[in-house]
């Protein structure tokens, strides 16, 4: 098969990468027909090609570049001067580099609620992974065998590796990779406009979810339920607001059972809902939580996972036991990585981001609602800097297009070509600019989604 890009332009980046590249979460059919679309530089909100075609990327790259895509020299300096210091440590048999120190310390005292330790990995997914591991560790600690199925809910995002893919609720991360492992168990996703039943408010809802997730605890015994994973917003399975009370009723089930809570941060963390930590936003009460992506703007690979007095008690303990917590990374705690991320959570506080993000606030908003009588929309959420748009077929009845139409995906297709990168979830537009974003920055993006929409609208005609 002779690909259009290698024979128009062979020694392109683009074929090159069709060549020799094999992506993630792409066609890879089509990567090796079409090529791979380079990106050179960055400014701001805003990316450029190779042909300097400029884009706004309206998801931060992915959920992460808080401080957009242009150079910081405040963390090119922070990863020079460690280079030049001390490039690699590891963080074994107490070994640990000056910075880990000083982030470790910070991100204890930046905690929403009352925690211990930090620990570090390179990702979102090891991060849960790992927190998995700790949790059986833990109850293994405590006399508790049986203890060990975790709870994770429809549409969450929890990563790709063989434990956080099994604790995502997206279909498509499990299929033809059989997963989910066992022990895995699944629950409502608390999004009321798409499950709330006709004539339930908001709140029963909520509450219906939290009794079914308490059913599901007693049917499987509450000695065998270890702990619920969650994202205060999920993000990659559209941006899903929890309903109205929908945290306090489910935080009540999981105290009653001993049930760790586990949040997932990772795109939350460090600002996105307008407070440091989505936790706060919607009032969980995390044993752990896992964070990354904005940790360090998405610059350098790191996450954290941060546990509370009583988890680390049995983790120290067994530690103890046992010789040695037998699980790390070589990269836990990387010395650039966290000089990196130490240097991002300074500029966060000396420019006053989660401020920012506060009186940005309202204009992403004003923007998003101005699509809510758009006969294609249904639901317009948002909280912060994040949210999506679902388009529906009948405004009414909620009912969604046939998927077969792929209408989210022909939108993104339209938004592309009018500079836009956004994210579909089937119909769900997410949104989630750089933290950095300005009100006349968040216009254009929503100015470029409204040309998109148009387009769409008239290619279903
Ligand atoms: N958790 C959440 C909420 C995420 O959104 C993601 C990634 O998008 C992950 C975990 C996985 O993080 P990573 O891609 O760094 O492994």
């Amino acid at each position: 098969m002779t690909a259009n890009i290698q024979t128009s332009r062979p020694n392109s980046l683009s074929a090159r990468d069709a060549a020799y590249h094999f992506h993630g979460y792409t066609n890879a059919l089509r990567n090796e027909q079409d090529g791979g679309f380079v990106v050179m530089r960055g400014d701001g909100p805003f990316i450029y090609t190779e042909e300097g075609k400029e884009y706004f990327d309206g998801l931060a790259g992915l959920w992460c570049a808080s401080l957009g895509f242009g150079p910081q020299p405040r963390l090119v300096a922070a990863a020079k001067k460690q280079m030049e210091t001390l490039p690699f440590y590891h963080t074994f048999t107490q070994k640990v580099a000056s910075p880990v120190v000083e982030l470790a310390e910070k991100l204890v005292s930046l905690a929403p609620v009352p925690m211990s330790k930090a620990y570090f990995c390179n990702s979102g997914s090891e991060a849960n992974d790992t927190a998995l591991k700790m949790i059986w560790y833990l109850n293994n600690a405590l006399g508790r065998p049986e203890k060990k199925k975790v709870i994770a809910r429809v549409k969450a995002y929890h990563g790709v590796t063989v434990a956080a893919a099994s604790l995502t609720g997206l279909p498509a991360l499990h299929n033809e990779f059989d997963l989910p492992i066992a022990r895995i168990l699944r629950t409502d996703c608390p999004h009321y406009y798409r499950f709330g039943e006709k004539g339930e408010t908001e709140e029963a809802f909520a509450t219906r979810c939290a009794d079914n997730l308490e059913k599901l605890i007693l049917a499987e015994g509450p000695d065998t339920i270890a702990a619920l994973f969650a994202e205060p917003v999920q993000g990659a399975g559209g941006v899903i607001i929890p309903a109205k009370t929908y945290w306090e009723k489910i935080t009540k089930v999981l105290k009653t059972y001993d049930v760790l809570l586990v949040a997932d941060e990772v795109i939350c963390g460090f600002g996105r809902t307008g407070n440091w930590w989505g936790t706060q936003t919607f009032g969980l009460q995390p044993d752990i939580i896992t964070t990354a992506k904005q940790l360090s703007a998405g610059q350098l690979p790191i996450a954290a996972i941060l546990i509370n007095q009583r988890v680390f008690e049995a983790l120290r303990d067994n530690s103890n036991k046992l010789g040695g917590f037998a699980h790390g990374l070589t990269y836990s705690g990387h010395p650039v990585s966290s000089a990196v991320a130490l240097e991002t959570i300074k500029i966060y506080e000396d420019e006053r981001i989660i401020d920012h993000v506060r009186s940005i606030a309202p204009h992403f908003e004003r923007e998003m609602n101005a699509f809510v009588d758009h006969p294609l929309v249904g639901d317009v959420r948002k909280v912060g800097l994040v949210g999506a748009i679902e388009l529906v077929k009948d405004k009414s009845s909620h009912e969604s297009f046939d998927p077969k139409l792929a209408v989210g995906p022909t939108l993104v297709k339209f938004a592309h070509e009018h500079g836009l990168i956004i994210r579909p979830v089937i119909d769900s537009l997410c949104f989630c600019p750089p933290l950095i974003s300005t009100t006349a920055q968040v216009s254009e993006m929503f100015g470029r989604f409204s040309r998109a929409l148009k387009d769409t609208h008239e290619w279903l005609k």
